[in-house]
């Protein structure tokens, strides 16, 4: 059997080691010390806007702390794209509040703005007016930001940018990252660099990342002593483990290039079939490429592809199942328009990761092509 190619492996520099090993060094092993604060710097300066940082031990708890720090309390609505991953969502159940979904539009594959002020006006409506909005830079596109932050705006509702996806990715010339008053970033094993696992709140206000800090360490009050005067969690990310993030910091723009590169490649050889489309990016969008996704003409096409791929030892997976299609979220409210059940169905991420090989690439592409002539 021909060795596996992956979905989206992690991808290390060279450089991770050695700040690694200067804190077993210095025995900097806590969740704290100065690997910690060099990431966080490190992200502030590429992210290049005024903007703070604190490093979390993953995507889902900055999340978790930024609906907080947004004021969401149980009993509260909170307005959720849904198509996206688990994680975007499930913090608002950690809060006990109550999520809305609200699917996409075509253009970007995320948040549909005029739904989005649909579901807001029928809220408003019922007596609900929601107190935070989701919205998902999925797969590394930027969704409409002027379009949700004109109806955010409108309505006085703040957004949490989950840009867990989408490091690297603009929107007219500014990065993913900084278009909301809280955005978060993962550093998961799959995603476009890695500190193994972790995640980083990102806001415009100094006193967010300090009260992000507080809880996420506990939440000690100000004394000699252990006290407490608010509920805290373990949410600070590692010194070792920032120090892999300095290290993969150095390679970013290497790994959005790679990845970019890996969708071109597809996009040549496949879009001319009729079978197949894939998304543009929108003139005023960047997109990192996290994933390369590939919709197909129909449901047994793609599933044609995907279980042929899967014999040839190569790692693909359908589009994200949307949260209001999910056993677990049904129950809750939902405003719908059919745009992600269709991605759903239809389409399939590719291999996609920053270190597949020349040959990698080719032999994915050989095999769908391949596919696609013997149905
Ligand atoms: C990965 C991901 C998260 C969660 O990040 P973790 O670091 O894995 O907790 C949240 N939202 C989206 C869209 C993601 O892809």
């Amino acid at each position: 059997m021909d060795k596996k190619i992956w979905l989206s492996s992690p991808h290390m520099g060279g450089k991770e080691r050695d700040f690694v090993s200067e804190a077993f060094d210095t025995n900097w092993i806590a969740p704290l010390g100065p690997n910690v604060n060099g990431f966080e710097s490190d992200i502030q300066s590429y992210l290049d806007a005024e903007v703070h940082v604190a490093a979390l031990s993953s995507g889902t708890a900055a999340i978790h702390l930024g609906l907080q720090l947004l004021g969401v309390e149980s009993g509260d609505e909170v307005i959720c794209q849904s198509f996206t991953f688990s994680a975007s969502a499930n913090p608002i159940l950690y809060l006990s509040a109550i999520p809305v979904f609200v699917d996409s539009e075509k253009d970007t594959w995320n948040m549909c703005p005029t739904l989005l002020e649909e579901a807001i006006r029928d809220r408003i409506s019922k007596g609900k007016k929601p107190k935070a909005i989701i919205a998902v830079h999925l797969y590394g596109m930027p969704y409409k930001v002027d379009e949700i932050n004109a109806v955010a705006k409108k309505y006085a509702i703040p957004v949490l940018e989950d840009s867990a996806e989408a490091l690297g990715s603009t929107y007219k010339g500014v990065k993913c990252g900084t278009f909301a008053d809280i955005s978060i970033l993962s550093f998961n094993g799959n995603k476009i660099i890695t500190t193994s696992g972790g995640g980083a709140l990102v806001s415009h206000q100094k006193e967010d990342k300090e009260k992000a800090i507080f809880f996420s360490t506990q939440s000690r009050d100000n004394a000699p002593h252990y006290q407490h005067s608010e509920i805290g969690y373990n949410y600070r990310m590692s010194n070792v483990l920032a120090g892999i993030g300095r290290g993969q910091m150095l390679v970013l723009d290497t790994r959005v290039a790679a990845r970019r590169n890996n969708y071109k490649r597809y996009f040549d050889a496949l879009s001319p079939k009729k079978e197949f489309t894939f998304l543009d990016e929108p003139q005023e969008s960047f997109s990192n490429r996290w994933l390369s996704c590939l919709l197909t003409s129909s449901y047994n096409i793609r599933e044609n592809i995907r279980l042929k791929l899967e014999k040839e030892n190569i790692e693909t997976r359908p589009l994200w199942k949307p949260m209001h299609l999910q056993p677990v979220f049904s129950k809750y409210p939902s405003y719908v328009n059919g745009t992600s059940e269709a991605l759903f169905n239809k389409g399939l991420c590719l291999p996609s990761g920053s270190n597949l090989t020349e040959d990698d690439v080719s032999k994915v592409i050989y095999h769908i092509k391949n596919c696609l002539e013997n149905a």
